[in-house]
C-alpha cells in the first residue's frame, strides 16, 4: 500500500460515511464512490467527475485504492485458479477460484498463516505471520473479480475458507463482510458469503449477532480425545462449548440459519463407522449438513486421505439418521491450490503454538 494513506478497500460504508462527514460531505458523495470503485472498477480518482475537484483532490492527498501485489497466477486444468500474493517482509498469502456449473467460490485468505497448529493443516504447520488488514482482504475479492470480469466468469460465493483463522482477526473480516453484503460494493446474499472457524467460542457468539453471514465449523473429530489432538483449540473449547455457540449462532438473527460442519477424512484416524455414528449423536436435532473433505496431502504429513469405500460408508451412517452429508470434491490439486493445502512461505514461525488464545 501506497505508505501513509489509507487504502479505501478498508473502509465500509459506515467508516467512508464518517470519513466524508470529516471532510464535510453529504453521504451521498459516499454511495458515488463506492459506485465508481465497486461498480466501476475505477481507481482512479481524476475519472470521477461526478465528484468535486476540492474532493477528488483530498482523496487523492489522503487515500488510495490499491488492489494487491500478486506474485504469481496459476491455472488449474479444472478451471481453478490460484493467487499467490505478496504480502510484504518475504510472506504471501493465497487466494483461490472454484468454478462450477451453477457458480463461481472464491476461497479468501484472512490471516498470513495460522497459530492455531491444526496437524493436517498445511497452513497450520506453517505458522503465523500476521493479521490481514480489511483492504488486504476485500482486496483478494477485488482483485479476483477484476481479473474475472472480461471474462464472463463471476464470483457468486466468497468462502473464508483459505489461510489463517477469521475468528481470530474479527477487527478486519466483520468490516470487510459488511462490504461483501453491502449492495452498493459486492452485494452478496448472506447465504453466499461463509467464515469457516475451527472454533473459537467467543468470538463465535460476537459474531452470531455481528454479521449475519454463513457458518462452516472444522469439526473433524466426534470426541474431545481425538479433537485435543487434531484441533488443538478444543483444548481450551472443547466439543459441548463449541456446539452451545452453534446453537447461538443457529438462534440469533431474524432469518433461518444452518451451520455446515466441515469434517476432514483421514485413513484410519477419524473415519471409521463407531465414530460416524458419535458424530450423529452430536449432531442430532440440530440444523446442520456435514461436508466430509477427502484429505488433501502436503510434504512431510504423516496422514493420508481415507479411501472412497470408507467415506461412503461414513456417509452412509450419516445418511441414514437423517443428517445431510456431502462429500467434497478435491479441486486444483495439481496448483496446491486444494483446501489445507494453502501455504504461502511464512517467514516469522515464532507465534506457532499450540493454543493461543
Ligand atoms: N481456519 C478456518 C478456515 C480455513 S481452513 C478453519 O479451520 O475452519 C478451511 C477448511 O480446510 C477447514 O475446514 C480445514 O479444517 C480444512 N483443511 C485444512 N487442512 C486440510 C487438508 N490438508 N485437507 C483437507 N481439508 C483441510
Ligand atoms: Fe488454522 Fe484452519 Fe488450518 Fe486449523 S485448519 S491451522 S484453524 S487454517
Amino acid at each position: 500500500m501506497t505508505k501513509d494513506k489509507q487504502n479505501l478497500f478498508g473502509l465500509n460504508q459506515q467508516a467512508l460515511t464518517e470519513l466524508f462527514a470529516t471532510l464535510g460531505e453529504k453521504p451521498y458523495r459516499v454511495k458515488q464512490l463506492m459506485q465508481w470503485i465497486y461498480k466501476y472498477h475505477e481507481f482512479d480518482f481524476d475519472k470521477m467527475l461526478n465528484l468535486s475537484k476540492k474532493l477528488r483532490q483530498q482523496l487523492k492527498d489522503t487515500t488510495c485504492i490499491e488492489l494487491p501485489k500478486v506474485a504469481k497466477q496459476d491455472h488449474a486444468l479444472d478451471g481453478v485458479i490460484k493467487w499467490v500474493i505478496d504480502t510484504g517482509a518475504d510472506n504471501f498469502i493465497e487466494t483461490v477460484y472454484i468454478p462450477s456449473d451453477d457458480r463461481g467460490t472464491l476461497c479468501i485468505s484472512s490471516q498470513v498463516g495460522c497459530s492455531l497448529a491444526c496437524t493436517f493443516c498445511s497452513t497450520g504447520m506453517q505458522g503465523f505471520n500476521r493479521n490481514l488488514s480489511t483492504a488486504e482482504i476485500i482486496g483478494q475479492v477485488m482483485l479476483a473479480n477484476h481479473y474475472l470480469k472480461d471474462k464472463d466468469k463471476r464470483i457468486s460465493n466468497v468462502v473464508f475458507m483459505g489461510m489463517g483463522e477469521p475468528l481470530l482477526n474479527e477487527k478486519a473480516v466483520y468490516p470487510a463482510c459488511d462490504l461483501l453484503l453491502d449492495d452498493l460494493a459486492f452485494g452478496l446474499s448472506r447465504r453466499k458469503v461463509t467464515i469457516s472457524t475451527s472454533g473459537v467460542v467467543p468470538a463465535l457468539l460476537r459474531m452470531a449477532e455481528r454479521v449475519p453471514v454463513s457458518l462452516a465449523v472444522s469439526l473433524h473429530a466426534p470426541d474431545d480425545t481425538l479433537r485435543n489432538e487434531l484441533v488443538p483449540i478444543n483444548q481450551k473449547y472443547p466439543i459441548q462449548e463449541l456446539l452451545s455457540a452453534c446453537k447461538v449462532y443457529l438462534n440469533a438473527g431474524t432469518q433461518e440459519r444452518h451451520i455446515l460442519f466441515e469434517y476432514v477424512m483421514l485413513n484410519g484416524v477419524n473415519d471409521s463407522v463407531a465414530q460416524a455414528k458419535k458424530l450423529v449423536t452430536l449432531l442430532k436435532g440440530m440444523s446442520a449438513k456435514v461436508n466430509l473433505i477427502p484429505f488433501n496431502p502436503f510434504p512431510k504429513t504423516q496422514y493420508i486421505t481415507s479411501k472412497k469405500v470408507t467415506i461412503a460408508s461414513f456417509q452412509d451412517v450419516l445418511f441414514d439418521n437423517g443428517i445431510r452429508t456431502t462429500t467434497r470434491r478435491t479441486r486444483g490439486e495439481e496448483v496446491d491450490a486444494a483446501c489445507g493445502q494453502l501455504a504461502g512461505k511464512i517467514i516469522d514461525k515464532t507465534k506457532r503454538i499450540k493454543v493461543t488464545i
